[in-house]
């Protein structure tokens, strides 16, 4: 076993704190990985405070992972030690199932296996990137490209795949107007990747603050959600809404933004529902979706992506000791666009 630093959450209600654990040795398939960065996503507190319920404790969240490979396994084939190497949101899943043969793993029949939050075929819990190494099926490991910078990629692993997923499954491109809603980690992912693709974007978002950046980062327009004249201003003008939003609010006003067919796509998961109202869906015949990460291939495709468009997240770093202020400036919007944890700062 490998003994390993990180932070965790011993409970729902306590600050994470410094923590020791062991990672597995590393089998005939495995990457070994010395973490350098991990970004920290909303899901990490939704999680690490069991918003969602089911989580698993002690919890070391973080799956924004970026690092080097120290040693491979003898039967790896696609990394050598020394490669730049990413993880992102699982680190395993059944590969037999029909998604997971199709290579949409994070629709696995049986579960993907978290990165942390998980428990693993020998019933170990899995840890995740607020720690200094980790050890992962070589299948489950991507290649960070050269031209990106190590913190500047981490947030791709989520932020970065969660939002271009569905603007490819549903093929968002130049004919499109598209209307990104919250202008945090995900949102500011989404107009960057979006406005690579050729799409016309609408921010809209709580924080009048976030007008300047949103028009920086690709925007055409910026909507104001607490102002109703936006939605008057707005009606019917979207093929396509990303909700990206991570707290309770009513979806029955956005739908009146989408044209006739248009789709509105959910990946913030606030941790209460909403009542959904079915008139503004059936008069407009339009309809409702959810989207949850990408596959490892479309993981890899992503990467590809950003860096052929010179696209990495914002971020600011931190050393893990200021990881529970960063959580409480998370849910203040006070960060620009995400933070992440640079590991240096645990060795
Ligand atoms: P984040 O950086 O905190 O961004 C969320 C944004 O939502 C905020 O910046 C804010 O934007 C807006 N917002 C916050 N509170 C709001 C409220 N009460 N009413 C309206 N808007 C509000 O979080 P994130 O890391 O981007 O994650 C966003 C959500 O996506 C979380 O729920 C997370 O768990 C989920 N997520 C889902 C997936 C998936 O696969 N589907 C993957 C990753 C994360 P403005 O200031 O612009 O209003
Ligand atoms: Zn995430
Ligand atoms: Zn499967």
């Amino acid at each position: 076993m490998l003994s390993t630093k990180g932070y965790a959450a011993m409970t729902a209600k306590s600050l994470l704190q410094p923590f020791s654990f062991e990672r597995r040795d590393i089998g005939p398939n495995d990457v070994l990985i010395d973490i350098t960065h991990c970004g920290i996503c909303h899901s990490d507190i939704h999680q690490a405070r069991n918003e969602w319920g089911g989580s698993l404790f002690p919890m070391v969240p973080g799956h924004e992972i970026v690092g080097t490979a120290a040693r491979v396994g003898s039967a790896v084939r696609k990394f050598k030690a020394g490669d730049r190497v990413g993880v992102g949101c699982f680190v395993d899943s059944c590969r037999t199932c029909a998604a997971c043969r199709e290579g949409i793993e994070q629709y696995c029949e049986a579960g993907m296996l978290l990165t942390y939050s998980g428990r693993d075929k020998n019933g170990h819990l899995t840890q995740g990137g607020y720690s200094t190494q980790i050890v992962v099926d070589e299948n489950y490991v991507l290649r960070i490209p050269p031209t990106l910078s190590a913190a500047g990629a981490a947030p791709l692993l989520c932020a970065g795949i969660t939002t271009y997923s569905p603007l490819r499954h549903w093929g968002v491109g130049k004919y499109h107007k598209l209307a990104v809603v919250g202008l945090g980690g995900l949102g500011h992912m989404a107009v960057k990747i979006a406005s690579a693709m050729g799409t016309e974007i609408v921010v809209l978002s709580t924080s009048e603050r976030k007008r300047k950046d949103a028009e920086q980062l690709g925007a055409t327009d910026f909507g104001i959600t607490s102002d109703p004249k936006t939605f008057m201003r707005l009606q019917r003008r979207f093929d396509y809404i990303l909700d990206t939003v991570s707290a309770l609010h009513d979806y029955n006003t956005y739908i009146n933004l989408l044209k006739t067919d248009g789709t509105m796509i959910l990946v913030g998961v606030p941790d209460k529902p909403t009542p959904l109202e079915p008139f503004p869906l059936i008069l407009h015949r339009r309809r409702i979706a959810g989207s949850v990460i990408g596959g490892i291939h479309e993981t890899q495709e992503m990467l590809d992506f950003c860096a052929g468009h010179m696209i990495e997240s914002d971020v600011e770093v931190i050393p893990i000791q200021q990881v529970n202020e960063a959580y409480e400036r998370v849910l203040r919007g006070d960060v620009r666009f995400r933070f992440v944890i640079d590991l240096a700062s645990l060795k």
